[in-house]
Parts: structure tokens; sequence; C-alpha cells
């Protein structure tokens, strides 16, 4: 029986068990950190998860979510009517989509164009807000993925910075798929260096490192971040898409 066949009773014991176990896993890789005193946020991933379990970890008293694709997102967000929850936009973002983004996503975590900081800061600036963003960052050089070039990053950080109605507030990075999360910890703390080394180079403060997901969080969070997108082990493995069932 998958867990979508659960009684509801049975998936809000589940849900909030693994939001107790991954807690847990986090303050202990806390205390083993580079930075013991910093504030971790565990942002629950729930693209292609149904709203019962999101309403399960929601009641759980978890309140940040990610999102990755941007109808499927505002869709959530108008069904759920939970105003504490606070949304995270956690997948690649094209944009001509920016502006449905601003006002609905407390934070953008994949910025790796100057064209989409631009869509983003008309939008925000459009609603008299300013948009809190990351630049996402391809460290490892891969093809085809999402991501900025480390070295195009301080050219980013000096053109969103100069917008008013934009904030970096940091760095966000996804590894290459392996199957030992040992594997990701370089890249971790590699994101955590360039950082330090932008904020040099930049004069601005980059407080934010969002990394680590539900295989690799505790590396993540020992080698500095400060926001962790972790999916299935909270939710379970993903059904699918559930509001419209079409490809989003
Ligand atoms: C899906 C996804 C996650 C969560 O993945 P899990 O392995 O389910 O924890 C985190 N970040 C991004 C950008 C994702 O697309």
């Amino acid at each position: 029986m998958s867990s979508r066949d659960l009684p509801d009773e049975e998936v809000q014991q589940k849900i909030t068990a693994n939001l107790n176990r991954v807690r847990k896993k986090i303050e202990t890789s806390l205390r083993n950190s580079v930075d013991p005193e910093r504030e971790v946020t565990l942002v629950a991933v729930s693209k292609k998860q149904p709203l019962d379990r999101i309403r399960a970890l929601a009641a759980a008293g978890q309140m940040h979510f990610g999102e990755n694709y941007v109808q499927e997102g505002l869709e959530k967000i108008k069904a759920l009517e939970y105003p504490e929850i606070k949304w995270h936009f956690t997948g690649s973002l094209q944009s001509n989509k920016a502006r449905f983004i601003p006002g609905q996503f407390a934070l953008v975590h994949s910025l790796d164009s100057v064209k989409l900081a631009r869509a983003l800061h008309k939008k925000a600036a459009a609603l008299g807000i300013v948009q809190p963003v990351l630049i996402q960052v391809n460290l490892a050089g891969e093809v085809q993925k999402a991501g900025m070039d480390p070295d195009q990053v301080p050219w980013l950080i000096r053109e969103a910075g100069g917008m008013d109605h934009l904030d970096v507030q940091g760095l966000m990075l996804m590894p290459p798929l392996a199957d030992d999360p040992e594997k990701s910890r370089p890249y971790f703390a590699g994101l955590r260096k360039l950082r330090d080394s932008l904020e040099q180079e930049t004069g601005r403060k980059l407080p934010h490192l969002s990394m680590g997901m539900s295989q690799d969080f505790v590396q993540a969070v020992e080698e500095g971040a400060t926001l962790v997108r972790v999916g299935s082990l909270l939710l379970g493995p993903r059904p699918g898409c559930v509001l419209t069932g079409k490809q989003w």
C-alpha cells in the first residue's frame, strides 16, 4: 500500500514523525557544523505532492514550503488558503513567467540570469515590494544544468544589487547527482567559500546558502547551509501531478 492510500490519521502520524526526525537531524548536524550559532530553515519541497500531505505537514508545524513549477505552485497557494505558509520558488524559472512570482513567493532560490533579474524586478517594482532572491550557481560546471557559471556571479550580484526592488540574499546549489551523500560535501564547502569570497569582492552581505536535499541535507548543514530543501523524506515519494493532472 502506498502512503497515498493510508487513511488521514495515518498520513498525519507518518508525516509528523518524518518532520520530527528531519528536525532532529538538522539540530545534530548544526551542532557539528562550521557555524553552530546560525539559524537553519527547513524548506519542505512539495512539488508534485497532493494537498492533503501538504496540509498534514503544515498541521505538524511546518511553515516553509518550496514549489518548482509556476502554475502548480500558484494553484496550491490558492487552494490551501494557508496565510501563515511562506512559499519558496525552488525550480528553474523562465523570465517570461517571472511576473507571477513577486507577491506570491517569499524567496526565489533560482535566479540565474540578468534577464530574469530584470523581469522579477519589474513586477516587484509594479507591486511596490522588494523580492528576496538567491543566485543558483552551477559549481560543477555541468552542461545543461540550471545555475550560473561561478565566474559570472559577481556580475549578476552587481547588476541585481543595483535594482531597488530585488534583494540578493545569498546562493543556491544543486550538486551533481550521486549515490553517496559524502560526494556532495565538497560542493557544499565550495559554495560557502565562493560566498565568502563574493562578500569580499562585492562588499555585499550574502547570508543565505540554500543547499542539501533529502539525501544530503546532513552534509549541507555541517558545511554551512542556512536553508535546506527537503522533499520526499518529509512528504513521501512524489505521486505525480495532483491538481489538473497535466505535465507542468
Ligand atoms: C525536488 C527538489 C528538492 C527536493 O528533493 P528530495 O530529494 O525529494 O528531497 C530540492 N530542491 C530542488 C531544487 C528540487 O527540485
